[in-house]
Parts: structure tokens; sequence; C-alpha cells
């Protein structure tokens, strides 16, 4: 027992040390071209009205990128306790998709999206509402991001017995198998360059999947690469003994 104790917080002890050299990397880029940026007005480029604000908007929007980097490890911490402080919480998981569906409609009009729902009522799911729709957020996003020319995002509610499932399928550039075991790895980017043009810390997926293993869930994925990927949510319901009694 003793042990066994030991080497489970040396494993913890070693995760940390990772994730804190995970992290100094990560940050490390945006500190160096705020630092570039300083230097070269501290030089000379202050008096050029044109390399003044050149180098002003370059360092917003990294700073901007560190901000998000910095709230997302927030999330991605806080996602490792959500089993104690939201073990109680339930949610609508129906009215929630349906929201999440309506906003990316809305935002993103150049996109076709498709709604296939099996809920006709209310589907309670044992998880805190703005986690469901953080995890959402970031499969939809995702989804759009990584499509190419079919710009198109399917959403599929239906449910079990026991549990209700929320599909995000797309059809842009897919992930291949030997990618597929890492992106739910903190910071793994399949394409490191070109996910960070597009904004992203490689967190949400990481974030999304303890989001949802914390509430006994499961995010699975399928791929294809070049036709499309499949993330899946599997949720526990909430089953209410009476109604099922009297409707027996
Ligand atoms: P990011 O912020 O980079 O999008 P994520 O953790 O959400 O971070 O995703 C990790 C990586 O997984 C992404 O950089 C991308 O390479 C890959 N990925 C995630 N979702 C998809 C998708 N729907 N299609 C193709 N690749 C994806």
């Amino acid at each position: 027992l003793f042990n066994d104790m030991l080497d489970r917080m040396q494993r913890y002890i070693e995760q940390q040390q990772q994730f804190v050299e995970d992290v100094s990397h990560e940050l490390r880029t945006p500190v160096a071209i705020i630092q570039g940026h300083l230097d070269l007005l501290n030089r000379w480029g202050k008096d050029d009205p044109e390399i003044l604000s050149e180098s002003i908007a370059a360092s917003l929007q990294e700073i901007t990128r560190m901000k998000s980097l910095v709230q997302e490890m927030l999330d991605l911490s806080r996602a490792e306790q959500v089993e104690v402080q939201f073990a109680q919480e339930e949610t609508d998981a129906r009215e929630v998709g349906l929201q999440v569906f309506n906003n990316f409609q809305m935002i993103h009009p150049e996109f076709t999206f498709v709604l296939d729902n099996d809920l006709k009522k209310p589907t309670i799911t044992k998880i805190y509402r703005n986690h469901l729709e953080q995890v959402l957020i970031i499969l939809m996003d995702n989804a759009v991001k990584y499509s190419r020319e079919r710009r198109e995002v399917h959403m599929t509610m239906a449910k079990d017995q026991r549990h209700v499932q929320i599909v995000v399928q797309d059809f842009g550039e897919g992930i291949s198998e030997e990618n597929l075991a890492k992106i739910f790895d903190r910071f793994y980017r399949v394409d490191k360059a070109r996910s960070r043009d597009k904004g992203g810390n490689g967190l949400g997926l990481a974030i999304a999947r303890r989001l949802i293993e914390g509430y006994h869930g499961k995010l699975a994925v399928e791929s294809v690469v070049n036709q499309g990927s499949v993330f899946r949510i599997t949720l526990p319901l909430v089953t209410e003994p009476k109604e099922t009694e009297n409707k027996a």
C-alpha cells in the first residue's frame, strides 16, 4: 500500500513538473515577440509612426493570446476538480445543445449547420450547465476551424436508457491515426504553426475531455484524413424513477 502511494505521488510530481515545463514553453514565444517589438521601438522604431503602430498592434495581439492562454490553463486546472465541486449539478442537455447550435448558426453565416435532434423533451444530465456549453463550444469551434471547402457542420442529439449523446461532425481536414492518440493531450496541435494562426493554444480538447470525464461521461473521436471528424460526447442521464414507473 505504501509503495503504491509513493508511486502515485511520484507520478503526480512528474505531471506537475511537466505541466510547468509545457506552460513555460508556450509562454516563451509571445513574450519573445513582445520583447522584440519593444526593443525595436526603444532603439529607433518609436520615431517612425508606421513601425510604431505596427509594433503596438503586434504586441497587443500577442498579449491577447497570452490572456487566452492563461484563461485556458485556469480552465484546465479547474476541469480537474469538477468531481468534487459540481457533483450535484443537473442540466437540460437538449436546451444547451440547441442554444449552442443556434449561436453558431448566427456567428458563422458562411457555414451550413445541420441539426438532427432526437430529443423531443428536456433531457436532464448530470453536468454543470456552463461546462456542457464550454465543451460544445470547443467542439463546434474546432469543427469550423478545421473545415476546408465543404463548410458544413452537423450536430446530432440522441439518448438511450441511461445516456445522452451529442455528436459534432465536420467534413474538413481530418486527423491521422497517429495524431488521434495525442489530440487530447494539453498543448498538442497537429500543425503547430498553422493552428497558432487560427488562435489555438492546443488546450481545448484537453479541457473538454477532462470536463466530460469528471462527470463520468466519455468524449470519443473518429476521423479520416481529408474527409472529416466526428466527436461524440456521452453523458449519464438523470433518471427519474417515479416518472418511468408511471409510464410503464
Ligand atoms: P486548438 O486550440 O489548437 O484547436 P484543441 O485542443 O482544441 O486545440 O485541438 C488540438 C488539435 O487537434 C488541433 O490543433 C488540431 O490539430 C486537432 N483538431 C481538433 N479538432 C479537430 C477537427 N475537428 N478536425 C481536425 N483536426 C482537429
